[in-house]
């Protein structure tokens, strides 16, 4: 699997402005490129983990998860751990001070999986023309 530069920048620019709080959303893809972040409301409530509300949405069309470690250890948590196993098979866990390195990606068993960060070309939307 592979993620847009672009979407990376996104999704840690998002964890930054959640900070304190955690973000989380869903990812989607454009064949083996992560392109989309489907970003689920309410994320920015103090009193719920991120993480719950990602268990409560129905099982849109996503290749995976991701979420923020206000903490900043990537590690998953036991909860994290079973979101992984049923909500997609890659899933990213950013930690503060959410930079381009502090980042890891896992697979649907929370073993660490490496997500290669390429330079994608959004297309336009022809159909407009
Ligand atoms: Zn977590």
């Amino acid at each position: 699997m592979k993620i847009a530069r672009d979407t990376l920048n996104f999704i840690l620019e998002v964890c930054k402005s959640s900070y304190p709080n955690e973000f989380a959303g869903m990812l989607s893809a454009d064949g083996d490129v992560i392109t989309d972040v489907v970003v689920v409301p309410g994320t920015e409530s103090t009193d719920e983990s991120a993480v719950m509300q990602l268990f409560m949405l129905p099982n849109i069309h996503t290749v995976g998860t991701v979420h923020s470690h206000p903490t900043g250890d990537t590690r998953p948590s036991g909860d994290d751990l079973e979101l992984f196993d049923t909500k997609g098979k890659i899933h990213i866990i950013v930690g503060a001070p959410y930079t381009i390195s502090s980042w890891t990606s896992y697979d649907n068993e929370g073993k660490p999986v490496k997500l290669q960060v390429v330079d994608y070309e959004f297309k336009e939307d022809k159909e407009n023309w």
